[in-house]
């Protein structure tokens, strides 16, 4: 079994629901935040296939702007179907739709604060190269049984940065985030032999936040992976504790598996 980011920070966040999805392999269900996500994933991955070549640097900001809200709209409604399934008040939807423009607006204005930065020292087509990232990585790291996608990985001056974007509320890299982004420096030196320089999350509601890479989260990253992939050789479901949470049962949701793990009962 090849572990993720994901599989593990499940096995931390509680070892019952580890086995119910990555043992028994039971069926999860979609969700709105999930449809989203990969929504604005999609947006930010097809703009930087732009022939920047064909732009100009005179009318830029309104070519980028159109082109992250056609991508958007069109992305919403390859997916209206599982939208309107998934929210099927009107209003919510609506709401909805505009956070989610919001986000693009907050990721467009960040990208192009940083482009003009740049356009200071180099021309508009290097400094739109120099920003535009690797997108959507997948790396397999066979010697640790892990995998992962990254989704943007940048060449910057003073090294490797390796960014996720988050449509979620929180704003701070907590411990979740922290090891989830530990693990993606620890798979990126494995498979380039290179340290990245930082690791970071794009908060859409708000601004990007950065932690740099140092041999003691790579370390962090090897021990919660070990830890997890030993609790998890076993297919015995005993071993796999509840772990009840607010994140059982919440206002408008349950944990997947609810209805057959029962956790206060
Ligand atoms: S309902 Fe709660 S205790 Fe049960 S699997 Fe889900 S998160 Fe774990």
């Amino acid at each position: 079994m090849l572990y993720s980011p994901s599989s593990i920070l499940t096995y931390k966040q509680c070892p019952r629901k580890f086995y119910y999805q990555y043992v028994e392999r039971l069926p999860t269900k979609k969700s709105f935040a999930l449809v989203r996500g990969s929504i604005v994933h999609s947006v930010i991955e097809s703009f930087f296939k732009i022939d920047i070549e064909k732009v100009s640097h005179q009318n830029y900001e309104l070519i980028f702007r159109t082109l992250v809200f056609d991508l958007f709209k069109q992305n919403w409604l390859k997916n209206i179907d599982q939208i309107q399934e998934l929210v099927p008040q009107q209003d919510l939807q609506d709401f909805y739709y505009s956070e989610t423009a919001q986000m693009l607006q907050n990721w467009y204005t960040s990208f192009i604060k940083k482009l003009q930065d740049k356009i200071i020292s180099m021309s508009f087509k290097e400094a739109f190269k120099s920003l535009t990232p690797l997108t959507e990585t997948r790396i397999i790291a066979d010697e640790i049984k892990v995998q992962g996608i990254i989704d943007a990985i940048l060449k910057t001056e003073k090294g490797i940065q390796l960014l996720d974007y988050k449509t979620s509320k929180k704003e701070e890299i907590d411990e979740e985030y922290k090891l989830q982004l530990a693990i993606y420096a620890l798979l990126y030196k494995l498979k380039f032999n290179e340290m990245p320089y930082e690791v970071g999350i794009h908060f859409l509601k708000s601004k990007e936040k950065f932690m740099p890479v140092d041999d003691s989260l790579l370390d962090f990253a090897k021990l919660e992976i070990n830890f997890v992939q030993e609790k998890t050789q076993t297919t015995e479901i005993k071993e796999y504790n509840k772990k009840p949470s607010p994140l059982c049962k919440w206002s408008n949701g349950e944990c997947d598996f609810y209805k057959i793990c029962r956790p206060f009962n």
